[in-house]
């Protein structure tokens, strides 16, 4: 048995992440490590370096602490990949899908229903920007905004008779990420990722990436007049009643590296999206669900979409389930006789799936029980003041915060913001060296991301700032 019950606030995160041993005989690390190396392909895992990168077996999880097959346990920095709001084994969360399996895992929800997505429809609608009130359910970001996409354009096919049918432009941002089914690809604007699909993407309308460090129009924080916000403005008017919807992630550019948006950049290209009578779709996948600080990003500038993208959050990390929710208006174009044809033909067959929905139920009952909301901000504080020790290294060019998650982008010079060589793969190893050091991290290219757990405590953030720390200085010697 695994011996992982213990008292996570005792544990010195600052030592290296191997006292408590478990039996490896027992977890069979070396057979499991033979069967992956032999069958398994990994998501965005380039194979040659994988063994190379020390991967993680992970056999169970500790409240914030990921336990690997060696009994090695690591502060989990990454929220499991941007979606563990609360930890791992959360009682709350266990007992519900448990209390769930006990009446039904899944039936199907096509032309039917079952209660806990029912209710959790209503929950979502509440706590969502006003005009929101239709709930369609999938099962991860990718297919919330490739159902977000669809239902966009066949909206205007069918709104108002077609009058508007002329309109089947997306406008998107360069650095854009929102998924990798083939829609989601169409709308991302990262070459690295999208790229080499060109041949199967549709065109989009496409602004710079806003990104401030790397300003695209060459500008300064001095010179800067939010030109990127105004040149978005442009792109909409001009394609005005051509355009099916704005896409954007409110906030911060996620999967790019923790791109912030300037403060009103939303706004802006909101606000251009109405005068041309465009929808717009926000993409809240990475930063709904309490990241930004608030239940969701787009309240921060006051703007409600017309279809909202959600998912990582949304079952605590728990299973795969994601919302794309919309107005009235819109869900009132795809009504008719069934033989009109209006009916949006997509559905998945988890769609709804009655687990998933238990665990989004426990996570937002997390959420008022915990009043999440109302200690964030302090958490947050506690989280960017800490990053701050970091800045005046020689190769940390930007850091990056965004609510509890933050960007921390490393450069060869500061002064010239010279990217390291890519084979250098300095990112990765980066966070190698803080593994070593018991916390897990992931970057995305140079960049290391922090997305902790919105629970972390104090003494946790200190240890996952403490191990970057360690990893840069170790990876990027000053004399580099
Ligand atoms: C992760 C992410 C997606 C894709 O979600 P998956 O569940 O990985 O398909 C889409 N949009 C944003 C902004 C994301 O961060």
């Amino acid at each position: 048995m695994l011996d992982t019950e213990s008292d996570c606030a005792s544990w010195d995160t600052r030592e290296a992440g191997v006292t408590r041993q478990i039996s490896k005989a027992d977890l069979a690390r070396d057979e499991l490590v033979e069967i992956d190396d032999a069958h398994v392909w990994h998501p965005f895992t380039p194979h040659s370096a994988y063994r190379g990168d020390d991967p993680l077996m992970i056999v169970a999880g500790e409240v914030h602490y990921l336990v690997d097959a060696d009994g090695r346990r690591y502060l989990d920095g990454v929220s499991s990949l941007w979606c563990n709001l609360f930890g791992h084994r959360r009682p709350e969360i266990d007992a519900a899908i448990v209390e769930q399996l006990g009446r039904i895992a899944h039936s199907t929800f096509l032309g039917n229903a079952s209660e806990p997505a029912v209710r959790l429809a209503k929950r979502l609608v509440d706590l969502a920007p006003n005009g929101l009130t239709r709930v369609f359910f999938s099962d991860n970001g990718s297919t919330a905004v490739e159902v977000a996409l669809k239902i966009a354009l066949q909206y205007w096919q069918q709104h108002d008779g077609g009058r508007e049918r002329q309109r089947t432009i997306f406008v998107t941002l360069g650095n854009a990420y929102h998924g990798d089914t083939v829609g989601a690809v169409s709308l991302g604007g990262i070459p690295l990722f999208h790229e080499r699909y060109g041949p199967l993407l549709f065109e989009t309308a496409r602004a710079h990436s806003p990104y401030c460090y790397r300003c695209p129009f060459g500008l300064e924080s001095s010179t800067c007049r939010t030109e990127c916000a105004t040149e978005i403005e442009r792109l909409v008017a001009e394609h005005g009643d051509r355009i099916a919807a704005v896409v954007l992630e409110p906030g911060m550019q996620g999967a790019a590296g923790m791109i912030t948006l300037p403060d009103g950049y939303l706004r802006r290209a909101a606000d251009a999206a109405r005068r041309v009578g465009a929808l717009l779709v926000l993409d809240e996948v990475a930063v709904g669900f309490g990241r930004s600080g608030s239940m969701f990003a787009c309240e921060r500038e006051d703007v409600a979409p017309d279809i909202l993208c959600l998912a990582k959050g949304l079952t605590g990390g728990y299973l795969p389930m994601s919302a794309t929710l919309t107005t009235e208006r819109i869900f009132e174009a795809f009504l008719g006789e069934p033989s009109d044809g209006r009916t949006f033909f997509h559905g998945h067959t988890y769609t709804g799936n009655q687990l998933a929905a238990a665990a989004a139920h426990a996570t937002l009952d997390i959420f008022e029980h915990e009043r999440i909301l109302e200690r964030l901000p302090r958490t947050i504080e506690r989280f960017h003041t800490e990053l701050e020790r970091l800045r005046d290294h020689p190769h940390v060019g930007d850091i990056r915060r965004f609510g509890l998650a933050a960007g921390v982008e490393l450069v060869a010079d500061r002064a010239t913001k010279t990217p390291f060589e890519p084979s250098e793969r300095r990112g990765m190893r980066v966070c190698g060296a803080a593994k070593e050091r018991g916390v897990f991290l992931r970057p995305l290219g140079d960049t290391v991301v922090l997305m902790p757990p919105l629970s972390i405590a104090d003494d946790e953030i200190v240890a996952i700032v403490d191990a970057l720390e360690h990893g840069i200085r170790q990876i990027c010697p000053v004399s580099d």
